[in-house]
């Protein structure tokens, strides 16, 4: 005769669903494959809770398990589900234990046997600031694993299959124990995979993926920034056991110009001026990112002016309008004067009647 599934979790038959979910989870913990390793006992006792709670914690079954009881014993009927896999247990359960865990856990203690999807990869390229005006194509040659033909990822010896972890029942996660916490880690037998494979594949010694150099065309679009990421899908690792491949992430990294500063889609640059250009006015061209501008000051610019040249700036991402390059004037005054131009400068000093210091105790100092 089965035993009572109220008297399997230690609760009374009016408890609450939260009660049942937290003795369910007391059972688990007291009883799980992790902590007694090789003791078929504490097995079935983990199994057997899992089974009360797959039924105490549906309202269904357990309305019909208070009516009717146990009909033909664990397994048929009504009844528990009569796990016999722990990987199954995780699956059925998972939310339980994730909660348990604080949280991110539920999905971790899934069975890993399955087919896994590869790692997604990350590769810095640096760019030119020209390069965000034009866009660019650049072929960039990286280290990444891929999946073993020999043994189509599974890293078995052809004609061979993985076996199952007994330490963790195929969940990949053993849980131990600290202070107060219970902390699910990586199980060391299987290293995580799950399955433990005893004839290894002689081209990837078990790892199902092999080390390839890879060489791909990257096409860079006009706009990008420092921080842009362009995802190549399924260009990452390779999957496992026929998964996926991750994708590969291209983060973008623009270098710094000598010139021209970034702000957004403008450029700024500082645009140095003769006190003589300040004070009539000039018109010169100067280079720009992609050829040259006429640059006009007006007469009587002062240090601090801005200057725009709309266009000349960057596109974006989503828009090929370009924005503005902009100069911001700096007026430069020369620390010593020839002897013509100071003589003049005191002509025009006279002329306006404004009082300036005398020969050889000016600003100058001469
Ligand atoms: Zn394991
Ligand atoms: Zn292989």
């Amino acid at each position: 005769m089965p035993r009572d599934y109220y008297e399997i979790l230690g609760v009374d038959r009016a408890a609450d669903a939260d009660t049942i979910k937290k003795a369910y989870r007391k059972m688990a913990m007291q009883f799980h494959p992790d902590k007694n390793p090789g003791d078929k006992t504490a097995e079935d006792r983990f199994k057997e809770a899992a089974e009360a709670y797959d039924v105490l914690s549906s309202p269904q079954k357990k309305a019909q398990y208070d009516r009717f009881g146990h009909v033909g014993g664990p397994g048929q009927g009504f009844g528990g589900q009569g796990f016999q896999d722990i990987g199954d247990i995780f699956d059925a359960f998972g939310d339980v234990f994730g909660d348990f865990f604080g949280g991110g856990m539920g999905g971790g203690r899934r069975r890993r046997s399955g087919p896994q999807r590869g790692a997604d990869l990350r590769y810095v390229l640096e760019v030119e600031l020209k390069d965000v005006l034009t866009g660019l194509k650049k072929e960039i040659e990286f280290d990444a694993d891929a999946g073993c033909q020999t043994c189509d990822g599974s890293g078995a010896k052809p004609g061979s299959h993985p076996k199952t972890c007994s330490t963790c029942g195929g969940s990949g996660q053993v849980i131990r124990q600290q202070g107060f916490f219970q902390m699910a880690t990586t199980c060391n037998t299987c290293q995580g995979q799950g399955s433990i494979i005893e004839d290894k594949c002689d081209t990837c010694h078990g790892r199902g993926l092999v080390q390839k150099k890879r060489k791909l065309l990257v096409n860079v679009p006009p706009g990008v920034d420092t921080g842009t990421q362009l995802r190549l899908t399924g260009e990452g690792e390779g999957g496992r056991k026929g998964g996926p491949a991750g994708d590969l992430y291209v983060e973008i990294r623009v270098k710094a110009h000598d010139e021209f500063e970034r702000q957004g889609q403008h450029l700024i640059a500082a645009l140095e001026i003769s006190y003589l250009q300040a004070l009539l006015g000039a018109e010169f061209s100067r280079p720009t990112l992609d050829g040259e501008e006429t640059i006009k000051i007006p007469a009587g610019t002062e240090t601090g002016e801005l200057i725009r040249i709309s266009s000349a700036g960057l596109p974006s991402l989503r828009q090929p309008r370009r924005g503005d390059l902009v100069y911001e004037v700096f007026v430069k005054f020369p620390k010593k004067l020839a002897k013509k131009e100071e003589k003049l400068l005191r002509e025009i000093a006279d002329l306006k009647g404004e009082s300036v210091n005398t020969k050889g105790s000016g600003l100058f100092g001469f």
